[in-house]
């Protein structure tokens, strides 16, 4: 689960992104949350960064490249679900690291493009079904344990 939908305030902001539809999974599901970028090395709060889908780097606005440290925690989530045995992942949609439908398109200009963010590609190209918070609030549910 991206942490920050389950109350962690982990966001680039220092705030959590809490969904009360994903916290109410935790009655039928084991939840265990991942934040992604504070995973990969980033300290919170930090500075926006988006996903360019021209060249698949992360910047942020004033151009600094910080796809090693997404690279690294999209590796440590894959690595966590897989010692979990994890089915699913409910993800924070459009971030650049936890967005599995749409992202930001690099641009800095509130664009949303199809695309999803690095962890999320990770995970789903290691067999985990991944899921966004608009999902499960429209009432979608992870496959059973
Ligand atoms: Fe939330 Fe994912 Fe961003 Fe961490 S990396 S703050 S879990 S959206």
């Amino acid at each position: 689960m991206s942490a920050c939908l389950l109350g962690v305030r982990c966001n680039h902001e220092g705030g959590a992104n809490t969904s009360e539809a994903v916290v109410a999974l935790g009655a039928r599901f084991r939840l265990v949350p991942v934040c992604p970028e504070t995973a990969g090395g980033l300290p919170t709060p930090r500075s926006r960064a988006e996903l360019g889908v021209a060249d698949g780097r992360v910047r942020t606005a004033s151009g600094a490249d910080v796809t090693s440290s997404y690279a690294r925690g999209a590796a440590h989530a894959v690595r966590l679900a897989g010692s979990l045995g994890a089915a699913a992942a409910v993800l924070k949609a459009r971030s650049p690291s936890c967005g599995c439908h749409e992202i930001y398109d690099g641009t800095f200009t509130r664009t949303r493009v199809p695309g999803e963010g690095v962890t999320a590609s990770a995970l789903r190209a290691a067999g985990v079904q991944v899921l966004s918070e608009d999902d499960i609030a429209s009432g979608d549910l992870p496959p059973s344990e």
